[in-house]
């Protein structure tokens, strides 16, 4: 008889109509699996990974089944099935055969999840990332001060509250006239 070989965070959980000859699938160390998500990105913002938003919240291996933990944007953003593809798609091609997604939607994700290699790669975008902490900001209840992602000046005004996307608003840049997105504190 064979005996099942058993990795890490096995004591439970373990999905039998999952289990698999470990032969047939690989089984990077989370460290890689990371590595590998922070290469998928946001379809909104084709320069920001789904790691640096923060949307992927957990990694852990069932024996030879990779558990993914997401919490998305927000609910009913349309990006969010389309984000679970290219996961998907990722890890199946890097040889991870087994994955299971997992939604999980308290706490809510804010802006404050986004790691500050995102909120570069934003600004590089042109797109002026969220200012302060979402929580703060809803106590003083005050509009920040956006820096005009072009040319950092700090004289813009909010054109609309919607911006290409329901989770940005469009703002102005008075100085140098440019047009850009804000990534909304939420
Ligand atoms: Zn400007």
């Amino acid at each position: 008889m064979r005996q099942p070989q058993l990795m890490n965070h096995t004591a439970n959980s373990l999905i039998a109509s999952d289990r698999r000859p470990a032969s047939t699938a690989a089984q990077p160390p989370l460290a890689h699996v990371w590595q590998l998500l922070d290469e998928v990105l946001d379809p909104e913002v084709p320069v920001v990974s789904v790691v640096e938003l923060g949307i992927v919240r957990d990694l852990q291996w069932h024996e030879q089944q990779l558990q993914v933990t997401l919490t998305p944007t927000y609910s009913g953003c349309p990006a969010t099935a389309f984000i679970e593809q290219e996961i998907l798609q990722a890890l199946h091609q890097a040889g991870i055969a087994y994955v299971q997604l997992h939604q999980q939607l308290a706490p809510a994700w804010t802006t404050d999840w986004i790691s500050e290699s995102g909120r570069n790669k934003l600004r590089d975008y042109g797109i002026a990332p969220p200012v302060g902490s979402a929580s703060k900001r809803s106590l003083l209840g005050e509009e920040p001060v956006i820096a005009c992602p072009q040319c950092g000046s700090e004289h813009t005004e909010r054109v609309s509250e919607f911006g290409s996307t329901a989770c940005k608003a469009l703002y102005r840049c008075t100085d140098c006239l440019e047009p850009f997105d804000y990534f909304k504190c939420i």
